[in-house]
């Protein structure tokens, strides 16, 4: 998308973030419900297709301009935020991409719509960064594939009609036998457990789901046995990029709360801005942001080139999910005791960016990929 028509889509996911999302985020934080009515609105909107050819609904943008809509989004609700990055990303790309026209139809246009919800699901309760570790197997039977395991921290589960599921295909070590598959969740076998009780994202429900002999046909194989952590591997600079840009709306949103603090709450006939060790706070949160968001821009940018760079990408989402988590504690301090109450925002930013720190790898595990690249020791 040209400069002019990114910042024309920025104003007016703005504006929808302005009238519809701001002023009901404690809401949705409060409740803890999914928000079928701005999930809806999303759909109409176009955000869910923005990144899919017109042939399925979509709008045919770059990943550029979806950066932007998920930074917007952030800066109203990280909850909203996460549940459109599931919908317009990871819970429908392998659909989309290794699909037939069926599945098409009846899952991914209804999806980018707005009309259903999906998911995806790999982590497990004995193996998130660990994928060589999931228990999930797929075992090949007369005319498709019969699946047993669970999955846990599974964003929008309860709410989701499909889901992509990773499940390996032999009883090998390693992640070269691992696959994805589409599942319904009216297929017999499949079931749906509690919601997690969270921290932060709270209105972005996530909960284990089980497979107990569940049958999945032939076409449901989403891309070649064994390709399924490759074909993850295709989107990741993607994942990564994305959670920095929801970092970066985060940030955003904490750091123009805590200058309007700064110069409206008085301490010893000041404004506490006048005070050098709050000004030097905000220097360095506006710094981290700023630099959060041209690594951003940068590692879109590239993607957009057709030049993914992992290096960077890691390294984006890293250093924006860790100054978004500095710059939500940054601001609740500013707040003081208010920073601790409920019925002030700072606290909402301070659990929500807990959340970006996991997805898309630990900071720990992106470290080890970012030092190992520095070492040339990735080839
Ligand atoms: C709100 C939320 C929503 C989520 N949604 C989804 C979803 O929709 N679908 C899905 O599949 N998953 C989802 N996840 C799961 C998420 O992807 C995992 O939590 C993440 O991959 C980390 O796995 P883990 O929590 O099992 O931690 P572990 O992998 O067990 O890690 C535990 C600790 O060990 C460290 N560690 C592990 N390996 C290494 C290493 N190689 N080097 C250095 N340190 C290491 C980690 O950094 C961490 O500190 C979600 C998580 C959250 C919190």
């Amino acid at each position: 998308m040209a400069a002019g028509e990114r910042d024309l889509f920025r104003d007016s996911v703005r504006s929808f973030v302005a009238a519809e999302v701001s002023p009901n985020a404690e809401e949705l934080d409060r409740h803890g419900v999914f928000p079928e009515d701005l999930f809806g609105r999303m759909g109409e909107l176009g955000f869910f297709g923005l990144r899919y050819p017109e042939d399925v609904g979509g709008q045919g943008a770059d990943f550029g301009t979806a950066c932007v809509m998920y930074t917007e989004l952030a800066f109203g609700s990280l909850s909203l935020a996460a549940i459109c990055a599931m919908q317009s990303l990871m819970g429908t790309h392998f659909v989309h991409r290794y699909g037939t026209l069926e599945h098409h139809e009846r899952y991914l246009l209804p999806a980018l719509r707005g009309e259903s919800v999906a998911t995806f699901a790999l982590t497990e309760p004995d193996a998130g960064s660990d994928l060589g570790a999931m228990k999930t197997r797929a075992k090949k039977v007369d005319n498709g594939w019969v699946i047993n395991g669970a999955k846990t921290w599974i964003t929008n589960a309860p709410v989701a009609s499909f889901l992509t599921v990773g499940a390996k295909t032999s009883d090998e070590a390693g992640i070269r036998n691992i696959a994805l598959f589409l599942v319904d969740v009216d297929n017999p076998g499949f079931s749906v457990g509690r919601p997690i009780e969270k921290l932060g994202v709270r209105s972005s429900l996530t909960s284990e789901v089980s497979f107990d002999d569940c049958f999945v046909r032939d076409d449901s194989l989403l891309g070649e046995e064994g390709d399924g952590v490759r074909n993850i591997g295709g989107v990741l600079a993607e994942i990564r990029v994305m959670t920095a840009a929801l970092a970066v709306g985060l940030s955003r949103r904490a750091l123009e709360d805590a200058v309007a603090y700064s110069k409206e709450r008085q301490a010893f006939g000041r404004s506490i801005g006048k005070f050098q060790s709050i000004e030097h706070k905000l220097a360095e949160m506006e710094t981290s942001l700023y630099a959060s968001s041209l690594m951003t821009d940068d590692a879109a940018a590239r993607i957009d080139r057709g030049e993914p760079s992992p290096h960077r990408s890691a390294m984006a989402k890293l250093f924006a999910t860790e100054a978004c988590a500095r710059i939500v504690d940054e601001t609740t301090r500013i707040f003081g005791s208010y920073g601790f109450a409920m019925e002030y925002a700072a606290q909402r930013y301070f659990r929500d960016a807990r959340f970006l720190l996991y997805g898309g790898g630990t900071s720990e595990l992106l470290r080890g990929i970012i030092g190992r690249g520095v070492l040339g020791e990735d080839k």
